[in-house]
């Protein structure tokens, strides 16, 4: 594992053969018979778990930058947030429920756990993803197979160690390895329930690997959300939050804002604002105290993102800022603001995942709406405006998972998380979580008056 800022070594993690999976997976079917049976107890060891990982903040923060990319307050933020999610899912229990349809019948619904889950994440933000599919999961009464990313399986490694002093034997395990790891794990027969989080190929490739064994499938697969500018913004008020919302983690977030479009009269202003922040930002290693962007995380995604730029400036776009790599060892691209953008360039289209946002006029808000809509995904989207309830009304239009108003990508624990089209199948968050981790279970037993 290199570091992305320095080309250096930070770590190796083994590589997992079909074996040895096979041995996890058995242990992790074994440790859900005593896993499953006790919710007060799971929920005791969570809250344990929280505190552990807080306890490790820092170690594990600076393991995830030198092997992400990160600044280091994110890094510590997403430490953060994967305690802060150990402790949400500890206090959620399902409901049992009485069903009535008017018989003289008593219909219990209760909930039980699936078994072994695998959770498969990307390398953008190991910790907190893993923390999105494992505290659910684990709360739910499933033990978990998680793998990392090969390119951030270390921070994750520790984790593991460090969650392995508070749970019981089995019931988290951390697989390291190079494909076909993951794909063995999603079409392993011991599976029951297969939680991806990653690219749109990937996913259907994990769906179709556990078809077979027809294990329960989540995908929380990619994004290409668009924030819409209504033509009473405040535009250099908004543009600092706005840039932020597509180039936070050096714009690798699934959520990120990754196509803006603004109204025709106000276009100019909005990419000078954005340009002009963009060319002030600190960009350097995430150790690097004082950095607000890091490099990108790997070598393909760099290459990625350069080359969608190159073809975009090829088609006559034009970078008001950035639109080269920086010198240096690491991975680092300016951060770019294209005009002029082609609307069916692929940094238009496609998800560049990377610091590169192309800015888009529009001339009525029909238009915005049918571009912001016009692709095959649908996780978020944003719609910015100083009449609150216009800008709600426009982002009812939008076809997405989650729409925000004058901001973007903030999440609440407690909501449900869900991409529509190529962007997911199934629910995460919340007590829809959970629930995406269980199954019903009736209980129909004769009530008063039956006969
Ligand atoms: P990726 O799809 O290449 O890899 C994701 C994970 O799947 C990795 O652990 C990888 O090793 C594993 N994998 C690769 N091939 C596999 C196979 N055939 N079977 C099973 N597992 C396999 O994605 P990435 O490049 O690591 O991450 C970036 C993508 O993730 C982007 O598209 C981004 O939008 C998406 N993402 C989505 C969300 C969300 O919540 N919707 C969050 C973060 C990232």
């Amino acid at each position: 594992m290199v570091d992305p800022a320095t080309g250096d070594v930070v770590g190796e993690a083994p590589d997992l053969g079909p074996d040895a999976l096979d041995g996890v997976v058995a242990r992790a079917t074994e440790a859900w018979r005593g896993w499953r049976a006790d919710s007060a107890a799971r929920s005791a060891a969570l809250l344990r778990a929280a505190d552990a990982v807080e306890a490790a903040g820092d170690g594990l923060a600076r393991l995830l930058t030198r092997e992400q990319g990160k600044p280091l307050a994110e890094s510590a933020a997403e430490v953060a947030r994967t305690a802060a999610r150990l402790r949400y899912f500890a206090g959620l229990a399902p409901r049992t429920r009485r069903v009535d349809d008017g018989r003289p019948v008593r219909s219990e619904v209760r909930w039980r756990a699936l078994g072994p889950v695998a959770a498969i994440v990307p390398w953008n933000f190991p910790l907190q993803l893993a923390a999105a599919k494992f505290a659910p999961a684990l709360a739910a009464g499933n033990t978990v197979v998680l793998k990392p990313s090969p390119y951030t399986p270390l921070a994750t490694l520790e984790l593991g160690r460090v969650l392995a002093d508070v749970l019981p034997e089995g019931v988290l395990t951390v697989v390291t390895g190079r494909e076909p790891l993951g794909a063995r794990l999603a079409a392993h027969p011991g599976i029951r329930h297969v939680t991806f989080t990653g690219s749109v190929p990937t996913g259907r490739a994990v769906a179709a690997a556990a078809g077979p064994s027809l294990a329960r499938i989540t995908l929380e697969l990619g994004g290409n959300d668009a924030a819409v500018l209504l033509d009473d913004i405040d535009v250099e008020r908004i543009a600092e939050r706005l840039f932020w919302a597509a180039f936070r983690n050096c714009g690798q977030v699934c959520m990120a804002v990754k196509r803006v479009y603004a109204p025709a009269g106000l276009h100019a202003r909005v990419v000078d604002a954005l340009a002009q922040y963009a060319k002030s930002v600190v960009v350097g290693p995430g150790l690097a105290p004082g950095t607000l962007i890091g490099p990108l995380n790997n070598g393909p995604q760099l290459a990625r993102v350069e080359s969608v730029t190159e073809r975009a400036l090829a088609e006559g776009a034009r970078a008001a800022a950035g639109g080269h790599r920086l010198d240096g060892p690491g991975h680092f691209y300016a951060p770019t603001v294209l005009t002029d953008v082609p609307p069916g360039s692929a940094v238009v289209t496609e998800e560049q995942f990377g610091p590169v946002l192309p800015v888009l006029p529009y001339r009525s808000v029909d238009e915005a709406v049918e571009a912001a809509n016009g692709t095959g995904f649908g996780l978020g989207g944003s719609v910015w405006g100083t009449d609150l309830d216009r800008a709600e009304e426009v982002a009812d239009r939008l076809e997405c998972g989650t729409v925000w108003i004058n901001h973007h990508a903030e999440l609440s624990l407690a909501q449900p998380f869900a991409g529509i089209k190529d962007s997911g199948v199934g629910v995460a968050g919340g007590p829809w979580g959970l629930y995406g981790n269980l199954r019903p279970f009736v209980v129909h037993r004769p009530g008063e008056g039956w006969a």
